[in-house]
């Protein structure tokens, strides 16, 4: 069970709201939404509030952690629709968000063993928008399956958040069709292709412990600041 304790802090952008987690007993997590270190930032959330956040927002593990190689577990029926549940999304997309490269997340990527992918889609586009009041487009997917691909597969370049500086060539499935559940858990499928389809083939088989270093070719290394 997660903890929410709202106080108002009065700072320079004005009133905000800082949430205050108390990770769950036993959770090797830490969820810090810190007063202490927390200013009024510039981005509105949850309902035109401040919400604050630290740079301490949940990291992207890397491959080695073992979490990564677990085949992650179904997100339980009395799990949909909770606050918990919406909090592991709020921190899957705050932890891409931080990454501007990053077209898609699983949720084993910060280190929650559940059956769980985001996508933004406006990072999809060749030329995304780049003006500052620009909204995150996610896509939420929970318990995804596969329930159509397409036979073509090419041949893509791709990389992984949690591979940092590794790229090489995949095979994907050039079209996909993906059947999951909403967080309230709604069912919706999603069909796409190019890199859409990737997506879904890179984020479902991170949820089978999967990484595309296991399969690619011509894999290289490039330092991310060379
Ligand atoms: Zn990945």
């Amino acid at each position: 069970m997660v903890v929410i304790v709202q106080q108002r802090l009065r700072g320079s952008a004005g009133v905000g709201v800082v949430a205050v987690l108390l990770p769950p007993p036993g959770c090797r997590h830490v969820m810090h939404w810190a007063p202490a270190a927390a200013e009024p930032c510039a981005r509105p959330t949850w309902a035109g509030a401040f919400l604050c956040y630290s740079q301490r927002m949940k990291e992207i593990v890397q491959d080695g952690h073992p979490v990564l190689r677990e085949v992650a577990a179904p997100v339980p029926e009395g799990l949909f629709g909770t606050p918990e549940l919406m909090q592991m999304l709020r921190d899957m997309e705050v932890a891409l968000d931080a990454e501007p490269d990053g077209v898609a997340l699983a949720a084993p990527q910060i280190a929650l063993p559940y059956r769980i992918f985001i996508v933004r889609y406006d990072r999809m586009h060749a030329h995304p928008p780049e003006d500052a009041e620009h909204v995150p487009d996610v896509g939420v997917f929970i318990n995804p399956e596969f329930v159509k691909a397409s036979r073509r597969r090419d041949e893509v370049d791709e990389g992984c958040l949690s591979v940092r500086g590794k790229y090489g060539k995949t095979l994907r499935h050039e079209r996909a069709t993906v059947r999951a559940r909403t967080a309230d858990g709604r069912v919706f499928e999603r069909g796409g292709g190019g890199l859409l389809a990737q997506a879904f083939q890179h984020e479902i088989d991170h949820l089978d412990g999967i990484l595309f270093i296991d399969h690619a070719v011509n894999v290289v290394e490039i330092p991310r600041h060379a």
